[in-house]
């Protein structure tokens, strides 16, 4: 991307941030969190703060950083620090300011809340709230939404290419292995989390770590992966069957695919993640699986794996046009095997689309 165009993106997030706090009447933010700071700066290194006052946007970074700070970050001022970060965030703050400064508390340590506030001084009060940037990056633009479209061709023909290997025999790491080489080969900067290859019985673990168990006849295997692009995440999931499935496995499938299904009708701007996750559920009940559905139907996705919105029983997330979700019921049946679906949702303003695209109908290899 030329660096013309990069500096308006930055400039655009920055000042949505900043009428954002001043709609709030709040004197500033500090965030640290290095994918917010990506998203607000496009520093990429992991040591970096952020300051936002309603004059200034700064980025403290220390001199491991000099340089790529300097040629990454964008419409910032960057110091290069070498006191602690969170001090010297706290001391540009040093009796200037009559409005509260935010602080997330799911990403500030508490020695770090300590040093913000010895730094600042009694002058500064300090306050806690909690996603203001999340909120802000989950809804993606369309140059955000089509990195996430390459992300999830990539994790797809990864997998493709894989599930040709798949036979009696073989290692889950294996596998694993091989659609993470593939993804790095394609393009990826890294898999966005551990891959998961699970068969048999180990399917029915949702979070199964891939083993040197080998894949047998007669089993369902579940692979979970996802690539990093450009900073953007992509999450994907199949279940296929080695050998010709049993009656009662294509109706266990059948009802996560239409549970899937369920979910997308119902997704739109507007509707609450309870709802989407409750059109799930209630897909599964008929078919008197809801018991074996443990985890919730999907979380947002973008620069981390999890972000808002959640889509489950207990979320209160309203769906926004221009977030990306996943959308992954299962099933786990202890001793026997599991099924999960998994696909990346654009939310558009009517209606939704997928970001990936492969088959979705049970694969018997
Ligand atoms: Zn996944
Ligand atoms: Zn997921």
């Amino acid at each position: 991307m030329p660096a013309r165009s990069a500096a308006n993106i930055f400039a655009r997030r920055v000042s949505a941030l900043r009428q954002r706090i001043e709609a709030a009447e709040v004197g500033g933010l500090v965030d640290a969190h290095p994918p917010n700071v990506q998203y607000l700066t496009g520093f990429t290194g992991s040591a970096g703060v952020f300051l936002l006052t309603p004059r200034d946007a700064i980025l403290f970074t220390d001199s491991r950083y000099r340089i790529q700070a300097r040629e990454e970050a964008r419409n910032v001022e960057v110091r290069v620090e070498s006191v602690r970060l969170h001090t010297a965030a706290g001391k540009a703050l040093r009796g200037r300011h009559r409005r509260p400064v935010i602080y997330s508390p799911e990403h500030t340590s508490v020695a770090q809340r300590h040093e913000l506030a010895q730094a600042s001084g009694r002058g500064v009060r300090w306050m806690a709230v909690e996603g203001v940037v999340e909120e802000l990056r989950s809804v993606k633009d369309e140059s955000e939404i089509a990195v996430m479209r390459e992300a999830a061709r990539l994790a797809e023909e990864a997998l493709s290419e894989v599930l040709k290997l798949v036979k009696p025999g073989v290692e889950e790491n294996d596998l694993a292995a091989e659609i993470e080489y593939r993804m790095r080969r394609k393009g990826a900067s890294g898999a966005a989390f551990p891959t998961i290859v699970a068969s048999g019985p180990r399917a029915a673990l949702p979070h199964a770590q891939p083993s040197r168990k080998r894949i047998a006849k007669n089993e369902l295997v579940v692979f979970d992966l996802g690539a990093i692009l450009r900073g953007y995440c992509s999450d994907l999931t199949r279940t296929v069957h080695v050998g010709r499935a049993s009656a009662r496995v294509r109706e266990w499938y059948r009802a996560v695919l239409e549970a899937q299904a369920a979910a997308r009708a119902i997704l739109r701007p507007g509707v609450d993640g309870a709802a989407v996750d409750a059109a799930a559920r209630g897909r599964l009940r008929r078919s008197g699986l809801a018991r074996y559905f443990t985890h919730s139907t999907g979380h947002g996705l973008g620069r981390e794996v999890h972000e808002i919105p959640r889509l489950a029983r207990l979320s209160r997330s309203v769906i926004r046009a221009g977030q990306v979700v996943t959308l992954e019921p299962g099933i786990y049946i202890q001793g026997v095997g599991g099924i999960r679906i998994e696909d990346d949702i654009v939310v558009r303003e009517d209606g939704t689309e997928s970001l990936t695209q492969l088959n979705r109908e049970l694969l018997e290899l």
